[in-house]
């Protein structure tokens, strides 16, 4: 793989997110002063191995041309689709594989991730097969029953939450997700039809602040880890 060729980026932002109980999609809610996907956008362009980001919307989505970096060249916008991974199908399905042999996906509602743990990601994505940041899970795992009682307790060693970006081959994730839409799978990562393929995938232990805004309460947390950032020198 040649290292100095730029990747793409598929963000799905397509989503309505329900969970925050707002009138807008969560993507558009403001962090800070400015809307979350926004600020993922300006993160993500900020990297100097991205050379293009493709967005995927909603049918009717009246607040991504009010974005400052709307008409940026480097964005491409695609329809996005019922579900998640349909969207980053859609994104695949508008990029040119042999300029941009080489993909990450990034949820829109992740705008704290830093150019540090992109570069790492797409460092190790690219001597194998792919990778995924992710974390350590530190607390004790316990298996429901259908009552809301343990059933038992998973051993914890060898658990991992999965973040975005994840970085994969462009056209080894298209056909994997095609496949995997196709059996009617459950695909909530990108990695999980990876997976399904037989395909090695890496875990890259990334910065815990990269954290998804799903509930109002993640908005107040972004705002403080944001802060944090900033202090530290990374914006
Ligand atoms: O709902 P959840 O937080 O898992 O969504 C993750 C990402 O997928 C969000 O950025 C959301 O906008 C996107 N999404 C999408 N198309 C859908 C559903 C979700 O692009 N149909």
């Amino acid at each position: 793989m040649n290292k100095t060729q730029k990747l793409a980026v598929v963000v799905p932002a397509a989503g309505v997110g329900r969970r925050m109980g707002q009138d807008i999609p969560k993507q558009y809610l403001l962090l800070d002063g400015q809307p979350i996907l926004g600020r993922t956008l300006a993160r993500l362009l900020a990297c100097e191995e991205v050379g293009l980001v493709v967005v995927a919307l909603g049918e009717d989505d009246p607040w991504f041309e009010a974005l400052p970096l709307a008409r940026d060249p480097r964005i491409l916008k695609v329809r996005g689709g019922a579900e998640r991974a349909h969207s980053v199908l859609a994104g695949l399905k508008a990029l040119d594989e042999q300029a941009y042999p080489w993909v990450m996906v990034h949820d829109a509602a992740r705008p704290l991730v830093t150019n540090t743990d992109l570069v790492l990601l797409m460092d190790q994505a690219r001597q194998g097969r792919g990778a995924i940041l992710a974390a350590p899970v530190v607390d004790t795992m316990k298996l429901a029953d259908e009552t809301g009682s343990i059933d038992g307790t998973v051993p914890r060693e060898r658990l991992w939450r999965a973040f975005t970006p994840q970085c994969f081959p462009t056209a080894a994730l298209r056909q994997a997700l095609e496949q995997g839409l196709a059996d009617g799978a459950a695909i909530t990562d990108e990695a999980s039809a990876m997976e399904r393929q037989g395909h090695k995938v890496a875990l890259v232990a990334g910065r815990e602040d990269n954290i998804k805004i799903t509930n109002p309460r993640d908005l107040a947390l972004a705002e403080y880890l944001l802060a944090a950032q900033e202090r530290e020198g990374i914006a």
